[in-house]
């Protein structure tokens, strides 16, 4: 091409003046929708993946909006750096290939999300890897456990649906006495309630997809630990490539700053649900740490923060109407307000029969052995006039 050459116009559609990146900070979050970036020489380019210099070459690697997104959950979950992921999911299979290998064995308790169930018990074991499942709460079959070979103790800071509460300080210690890291899924808790760095875990994951969007509109995960275990898992990161998206980092961090009012709220709202039901003739049982017949009632009482003088005991509730199967069922679907729906840590309030959603591959003999009533169901209380759910709660159970 010479230099008189006037470029065609698809040519200059393509290659638009560049736009002015400002040295001011934005008070909102800039977002890199951009796969890859540009650099002045190809020896620029050369030293950045040899990493002989900082900078942004492709967005499964490195990407700024992601990073602002990473960084504030470690920020406020009190670790050193995070690492963020496509789900909730891709956060939780790569941080155990990132610490696991061929030979290696985890301890993890057995209530768990069915996902990281089904990567521990069926997809793990392919590549070696064994896990046994013991009950949480019971510090002592949990140390009995250990075996030379184990390196990862995997356990919920409160768990679905018993809201049972993971006595993270006992379970670091006998992590810690065996050379292995605690890693812990806080999505029901998130930061604002509990931070189990403080009391003691290496890994703390979300599937960010609940609270942290908190508007049930966008996918994620994140880890946040410290800075070297980080490095581990985004070099496995960028080879796997489960990795966040710009836009969903963008609405991920935004749900960052409004995420204490929202806990707040979603709180105080299912405390009241819960205080208001528990006594109900057509209630089985309610399991909400924030009562005080809660095995774990306490535990949560010193692990989990307060906003206004009252401690936080997260935003779901599990309900067990009675009568079985029937009955739970019977109670979702006389429900006029609340949503028959998966996901949880939204505005809306949203239920899942247990039975038949999130735990469908039990049956009724397996739920009890798990403690889980076949008639129970997990309400995700949303951001409405807590009287309006309350009534819409009571008015189903009256049916029932
Ligand atoms: C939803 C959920 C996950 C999985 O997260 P995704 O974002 O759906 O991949 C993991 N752990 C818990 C406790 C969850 O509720």
């Amino acid at each position: 091409m010479t230099d008189d050459r006037t470029p065609g116009m698809s040519t200059r559609a393509v290659h638009l003046p560049p736009a002015n990146v400002p040295d001011q900070q934005p008070l909102g979050l800039p977002t890199y929708r951009t796969a890859a970036y540009r650099f002045e020489s190809a020896e620029e380019f050369a030293d950045l993946l040899a990493g002989r210099r900082a900078g942004y070459s492709y967005s499964r690697i490195d990407n700024p909006t992601v990073e602002a997104f990473a960084s504030g959950v470690a920020h406020l979950e009190g670790a050193a750096a995070g690492q963020a992921f496509a789900s909730g999911m891709a956060a939780i299979s790569t941080t155990f290939l990132t610490f696991l290998n061929a030979g290696d064995h985890v301890v993890a308790q057995s209530a768990l999300y069915g996902g990281s169930y089904s990567v521990l018990a069926h997809v793990l074991p392919r590549f070696g890897i064994e896990t046994t499942f013991v009950e949480g709460s019971d510090l002592d079959a949990v140390a009995a456990a250990f075996r030379p070979t184990t390196k990862l103790l995997y356990g919920e800071t409160l768990a679905n649906p018993s809201m049972a509460v993971a006595d993270l300080p006992g379970l670091a210690e006998v992590a810690h006495a065996h050379d292995a890291l605690l890693a812990v899924d806080s999505t029901f808790a998130s930061p604002a309630v509990c931070r189990p760095v403080q009391w003691g875990a290496d890994l703390v994951l979300h599937s960010a997809t609940k609270y942290i969007g908190g508007h049930s509109d966008v996918t994620g995960g994140v880890v946040v630990g410290a800075a070297e275990l980080m490095a581990q898992i985004r070099a496995l990161r960028i080879d796997l490539g489960g990795s966040l998206a710009p836009d969903e980092a963008f609405l991920l961090h935004r749900g960052l700053t409004t995420l204490p009012l929202r806990v707040a709220r979603h709180c105080a709202s299912a405390l009241a649900l819960a205080e208001a039901v528990v006594a109900h003739p057509a209630v089985e049982s309610v399991d909400y740490p924030g009562l005080a017949d809660h095995p774990q009632h306490s535990l949560a009482g010193k692990l989990f923060d307060s906003s206004d003088g009252r401690t936080q005991y997260g935003g779901c509730v599990t309900i067990a109407p009675r009568g079985g199967r029937e009955a739970g069922l019977a109670f979702c679907n006389a429900l006029r307000l609340a949503e028959n729906a998966s996901s949880l840590g939204g505005t809306h309030t949203v239920v899942s029969h247990v039975a038949s959603s999130t735990h469908r591959q039990l049956d009724d003999a397996a739920l009890l052995a798990c403690g889980i009533a076949p008639s129970a169901v997990r309400i995700s209380v949303g951001l409405e006039d807590v009287a309006d759910v309350i009534a819409d709660v009571v008015q189903a159970l009256d049916g029932v």
